[in-house]
């Protein structure tokens, strides 16, 4: 290969393959070029070899003359310098067909990762169809994610145009791809929606610990001061559960309910010795679990918000280790993108 690599040097050797474009140009080659770079140029090569006569000429059909000509040329060269990237993107999708149909697989992701990162929506349509017929993986997935991104943008282009009319199998599909999107995205909002409820109820944990220290007197009413927490909305939701009338009444009284869940879930990731806990009914609910079996959508709850509680108590600290400022991070960040 390196052999063959100076492209100038060897144009002035004599060359022994014709290629012809579309157009009926012919451009000059060198068969140890082509036979080393692409297996199938090397059937080519050979079968035309054992033809009749010297003469060893192959079409390339389907794509312009320029395509050809930087496909010989990244041939030849056996890679994609940075200065050529261009060269690549003016030729993308052409040079994606041909590196596909010769297989030459580094030709194929370079010419693959060019259409992508230039690719709008109303050219998503035509390389959606491209990628399906050159197996290119990643390209079809990027046209399917811009078209559920901006599929009002893809409606007026004439590749989906095109589909609507001649090919309803593509438009199928293309239908398809987008309700797979909005599935994604729904099932999306509601694992975040989950991971914030957790969040919230760790908070609440927290608030919990704040409120009935285990080295001192309940904090009652009295303002926290620990930064950022949320006794406040914990400790009216308390004083409510305390004199609410409607709290044994039939159907019961929602926020009082609310209390009772998190005195429970207090119960559930409570590691204080009974005696040493002063969070109202936590023994209650401690015993109740110890006879009753819990259900397996609690305990999965009950796990979430552990993992939420830590999180939170040990960003809290003053030095924290980089990663749980990290995770931390991301576990908010997540979050704060829903709101
Ligand atoms: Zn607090
Ligand atoms: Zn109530
Ligand atoms: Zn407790």
């Amino acid at each position: 290969m390196t052999l063959c690599a100076d492209f100038d040097a060897l144009r002035a050797s004599a060359a022994d393959v014709r290629i012809v474009t579309s157009d009926g140009q012919s451009i000059a080659a060198h068969s140890c070029v082509l036979a080393s770079a692409s297996p199938v140029l090397e059937r080519m090569i050979d079968r035309a070899r054992r033809g009749w006569g010297a003469d060893c000429t192959i079409r390339v059909l389907g794509v312009s003359f320029d395509a050809v000509r930087a496909f010989l040329h990244f041939l030849y060269s056996a890679k994609v310098a940075p200065e050529e990237e261009e060269l690549v993107g003016a030729h993308g999708a052409q040079l994606l067909a041909l590196a596909h149909a010769y297989r030459v697989g580094w030709l194929k992701r370079a010419a693959e990762a060019a259409v992508s990162a230039r690719l709008t929506p109303e050219r998503a349509v035509d390389m959606l169809k491209l990628a399906r017929l050159c197996d290119a993986r990643r390209l079809y997935l990027h046209c399917a994610r811009l078209a559920a991104k901006d599929f009002s943008a893809v409606e007026r282009s004439d590749g989906w145009r095109f589909a609507r009319r001649h090919d309803a199998a593509l438009q199928l599909e293309l239908l398809q791809l987008l309700e797979d999107a909005d599935q994604r995205k729904e099932r999306w909002a509601r694992e975040r929606a989950a991971q914030e409820a957790c969040r919230q109820l760790g908070e609440a944990m927290a608030s919990l610990d704040h409120i009935f220290p285990s080295d001192g007197p309940a904090r009652g009413d009295a303002p926290c001061d620990k930064a950022g927490c949320t006794c406040r909305g914990l400790q009216l939701l308390m004083r409510h559960f305390a004199t609410c009338a409607r709290k044994a009444a039939p159907g019961g009284c929602a926020r009082c309910k609310r209390m009772l869940q998190l005195f429970r879930l207090h119960a559930s990731v409570c590691d204080r010795p009974d005696k040493a806990c002063r969070v109202p009914l936590c023994s209650h609910f401690k015993a109740k679990a110890q006879t009753e079996k819990e259900d397996k959508t609690w305990r999965l709850l009950v796990k979430k918000v552990t993992r939420a509680k830590v999180m939170s108590s040990l960003a809290d600290r003053k030095v924290v280790p980089e990663v749980v400022v990290m995770s931390w991070t991301m576990y908010n960040g997540r979050v704060a993108k829903l709101r």
